[in-house]
């Protein structure tokens, strides 16, 4: 819980919310020069090169396969694409932006004006407008250690996707919906590896609060910006805390600055950064160093066909073709991976989907729960899921015993055939055996027997159990039950 300050408010507020997503794109290179992009864990300052060093007198070279995730992205946002975009020097100082400049796109971004549907506090579709989508590049990295500061710039240069809604947002959970909704999709398109720990996406909110009156008459509050936040959960708390602060701040009769803050993790609380800058502080202008990116309606089409099935098209088509619940939908398109797997085993499977999908969402998830793994990497195939599912259809094992032998089959990456051979685990349906283990659990229990001739029918399931006991779970619960009903209602 957020640990922010009691209000009590005069006033109902309502926040207004933008959010600025920098998501790294993956490419094998950086944004301009052929230094390889995956830097994690490489040795400090072995990927760079003069470009990426800002050496007097190099040039740089836009990276096509970065332009071509940054159109997909702005594609699967609903962006308008522009034909004609232009780098812009963004100009600061600091140690670990060699160049004193980073490369951005300012007036003339690649993709604008799209939007992103989320599900709204009320439940009910929220549209979310993209304002932007533009590509630039990533800084180097300063570590403060031991009295001294030290500079990494294998990040420098590294591609960059700065995706800007409008101020659509209204709380911090939309905010939170939004982050996770987003980087469904950027996985989805394999441009981003959504690794928050890795900082492959970082976040920015603004939010100011108004009155109900304030935004009948079109009016905002004043606009603060909490940055570098590295994790979904801490935008959601930084957003709850400064909905506090600011309401406390506005109902003593005071007024919001304009300024930046960060978001202190330890103490639960957003800290003032610096009084904000404007754009007209970084004295933005085109790249002398890079000519326009000019784009065919041609290139932007073919980019086009290369998109998947995004989650919401998918959800729909689970929740309609396949007839499984939202719950279970939603859940199976959180990865494409986890979907594709899926539609696999449901192709596989003669049976309905909805089978397939308790399965999975069930057996399936808490198995992998316990291995903390991931369906694609585990060693089973959808079709052996499909022919378990078949076995315990055709009644050769028993559901329970389903459970057992997928557990296995996790486990041991065996057919189900196979691990039910090797065990011996075929249900047992043959009337004459079953009837004698029957006959042999009532007679080994003759109180119980008589409590259940008395009235106390609820003992039916613990005579199931003794013997699936001794037939160590292999008996057709079906063909039991009437054994023993037979044989417990009929007095002797
Ligand atoms: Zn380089
Ligand atoms: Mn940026």
């Amino acid at each position: 819980m957020t640990t922010s300050p009691t209000v009590v408010a005069r006033e109902t507020y309502h926040a207004v919310i933008g959010m600025e997503v920098h998501a790294q794109l993956q490419t094998v290179s950086k944004m301009f020069c052929s230094c390889s992009a995956d830097y994690w864990e490489a040795a400090p300052n072995s990927h760079v090169c003069p470009v990426c060093l800002a050496m007097p007198g190099v040039l740089p070279v836009i990276n096509e396969a970065a332009v071509e995730q940054t159109v997909r992205t702005g594609l699967a946002l609903n962006c308008e694409i522009a034909p004609f975009s232009v780098f812009a020097r963004k100009n600061y100082s600091y140690p670990d932006l060699p160049k004193g400049y980073q490369i951005s796109q300012y007036e003339l971004p690649l993709c604008h004006d799209g939007w992103l549907m989320i599900d709204g506090d009320d439940n009910q579709p929220r549209r979310i407008g993209i304002r932007r989508a533009h590509l630039e590049e990533d800084t180097g990295k300063t570590i403060h250690m031991d009295g001294v500061s030290l500079v990494d710039l294998n990040r420098a240069g590294v591609p960059l996707l700065e995706i800007v809604t409008e101020s659509d947002l209204r709380s911090a959970d939309e905010a939170y919906r939004y982050l996770v909704k987003l980087r469904t999709i950027l996985r989805y398109l394999g441009v981003n590896s959504g690794d928050m720990e890795k900082g492959a996406m970082r976040c920015e909110v603004n939010l100011s609060l108004r009155t109900a009156e304030q935004a009948t008459r079109g009016e905002y509050g004043v606009k603060v910006e909490v940055k570098n936040l590295n994790s979904f959960k801490a935008v959601r708390d930084s957003i709850a805390y400064e909905v506090a602060r600011q309401t406390v701040v506005l109902d003593s009769g005071g007024s919001v600055q304009q300024v930046t803050m960060g978001w202190d993790e330890d103490r639960r609380r957003t800290v003032l950064q610096r009084s904000k800058e404007s754009s007209e502080d970084y004295r933005y202008f085109p790249e002398p160093d890079l000519p326009p990116l000019e784009l065919s309606s041609e290139w932007i089409e073919a980019v086009r066909t290369t998109l998947p099935e995004l989650p919401d098209a998918r959800i729909a088509r689970f929740t309609g073709n396949y007839g499984i619940s939202r719950q279970d939908a939603e859940v199976l398109t959180a990865e494409r991976g986890i979907a594709e797997w899926f539609e696999e085993a449901v192709r596989a499977y003669e049976g309905s989907p909805r089978e397939v999908a308790n399965w999975v969402t069930g057996e399936l998830f808490a198995l992998l729960n316990t291995q903390e793994g991931d369906i694609t990497a585990l060693d089973l195939s959808p079709d052996d899921l499909a022919a378990l599912l078949a076995l315990v259809d055709a009644g050769v094992i028993n559901r329970n015993t389903g459970k057992r032998v997928l557990a296995e089959m996790v486990s041991t990456g065996q057919p189900p055939q196979a691990i039910i051979d090797a065990q011996g685990l075929a249900q047992v349906s043959d009337e004459a055996g079953l009837a004698a283990v029957v006959d042999a659990v009532l007679a080994a229990n003759p109180d119980a027997v008589a409590k259940y001739r008395d009235g106390k029918t609820s003992l039916l399931g613990w005579f199931m159990g003794q013997v699936m006991k001794e037939t160590r779970g292999k008996a057709n619960p079906d063909v039991v039950r009437g054994l023993l009903a037979k044989r417990l209602n009929t007095q002797e």
